[in-house]
């Protein structure tokens, strides 16, 4: 079967069609700047030329029917027409409590994802919008919705709840609920498969360093932790957001500096993280390594930061799951920084771990970068979000 997936952000929309007995991408692409001015559309097939072009997309259903038209171009497309795609995977990003799993979309299950939404106002209704415009104009073709949130709701009690007011959690559902969750899953059932064991045999912390970046402790197959919070702000240092920290900060500066909550919430998350800490140095990494080689304080402020968060994450991971046997790194920072994760795995030593240099020199790739005696292994697990949609997509429709 063919599968498109949709990943739709508030004025950005990704895609690839997927085939999934081979679990091949056919094609794949972005379209940007959706109901902005100067919108671009990209489009590549699978072996062919990609191709991009400036047009204006007003709304997200334009975006789609911009992005069918390329897959069934009588000369660059891939497929003849669009009864050749038998589902679509959307990627939702918040299901609340009410998703535990990928469910095939329906009126009820869009009314569910709406009722959320006030946890996740900036994704939700954006992921809505690309489900909408699909259905428009994909009729009858099975619909599937993919949440960040679901594999993160086998989290215990314990760890999901903050330390307020009960009465938050009962009439808000204020509590953690993790995301990255599809990379989560896909990475530590990965992992077993690599080590030729059952998930349910193993203690696996995944490493989902990015732009984004989160942590979780994945045992027996259940995900038992995660460090992102009610939101993706909660955590480790990232890219632009700065994760853990005390809440009276919040009032503190918008006394300063006379700005509102919901202005410090935008300093929290856009302006924050290693490109705060490096003070203008950037949250691209490859730079920051840059800086870091070339004596660049900021560079080596915010690098040094990040990785003991992660090294602290680790540290509790391993302490509440009473043990860990693997742990995987993924996502652009983890599946490529050779320099990060060598710093990271230095400063785990008392877990018996030894790292092979050879391997960690590589980049993107699956592979050990843990010497064949290390107590606790180390992989480098690319993840692949869109192939687990893809997966679930199809056993779904
Ligand atoms: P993601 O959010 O998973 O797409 O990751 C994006 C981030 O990965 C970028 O902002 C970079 O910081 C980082 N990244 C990508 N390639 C490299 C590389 N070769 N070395 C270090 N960091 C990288």
């Amino acid at each position: 079967m063919k599968v498109l997936v949709i990943n739709c952000g508030s004025s950005s929309l990704k895609y690839q069609l997927i085939d999934s007995e081979t679990e091949s991408v056919i094609a794949k692409g972005l379209c940007e700047r959706i109901g902005i001015d100067g919108g671009i559309i990209s489009y590549a097939p699978a072996g062919g030329e990609k191709q991009e072009q400036q047009i204006e997309m007003p709304d997200h259903k334009k975006a789609i029917e911009l992005v069918i038209g390329y897959l069934t171009d009588a000369n660059t497309g891939v497929v003849k027409d669009l009864s050749e795609i038998g589902a679509v995977g959307h990627r939702i990003v918040h299901g609340g409590e009410k998703f535990t799993k990928s469910v095939v979309i329906n009126e009820e299950v869009k009314k569910a994802i709406e009722e959320v939404s006030d946890l996740a106002p900036l994704h939700n209704p954006a992921n809505l919008i690309g489900v909408n415009a699909c259905e428009a104009l994909m009729p009858g073709v099975p619909m599937v919705a993919v949440f960040d949130t679901a594999f993160h709701q086998t989290m215990p009690e314990e760890s999901y709840m903050y330390a307020l007011p009960y009465e938050y959690y009962e009439k808000y559902r204020v509590r953690r609920y993790g995301f990255h969750g599809t990379s989560h899953a896909y990475v530590s059932n990965r992992v077993a498969e690599i080590l030729g064991k059952k998930p349910e045999d193993l203690k696996t912390i995944v490493c989902h360093l990015g732009n984004g970046a989160s942590v979780s402790a994945v045992k027996n197959g259940k995900c038992i932790d995660t460090s992102m919070g009610l939101t993706p702000l909660e955590g480790l240092i990232m890219g632009t957001r700065s994760g853990d920290l005390d809440a009276s900060i919040v009032e503190f500066i918008c006394k300063k500096e006379n700005i509102s909550v919901s202005d410090m919430l935008n300093v929290l998350n856009k302006k924050s993280g290693v490109l705060g800490l490096s003070a203008g140095l950037g949250s691209d990494f490859r730079d920051l390594e840059k800086g870091y080689n070339e004596g660049n304080a900021g560079g080596k402020r915010a690098i040094e930061a990040f990785v003991y968060r992660v090294v602290k994450y680790i540290g509790a991971y391993a302490a509440a799951m009473d043990g860990v046997d693997v742990i995987c790194f993924t996502a652009g920072v983890g599946e490529n920084s050779g320099f990060v994760r060598k710093k990271i795995v230095e400063r785990i030593s008392y877990l018996g771990i030894k790292l092979d240099e050879d391997a960690n020199g590589k980049r993107g790739e699956e592979i050990a970068i843990s010497t064949a005696d290390s107590k606790v292994k180390v992989y480098v697990v690319p993840t692949n979000e869109e192939l687990a949609i893809a997966r679930d997509t199809v056993a779904l429709a």
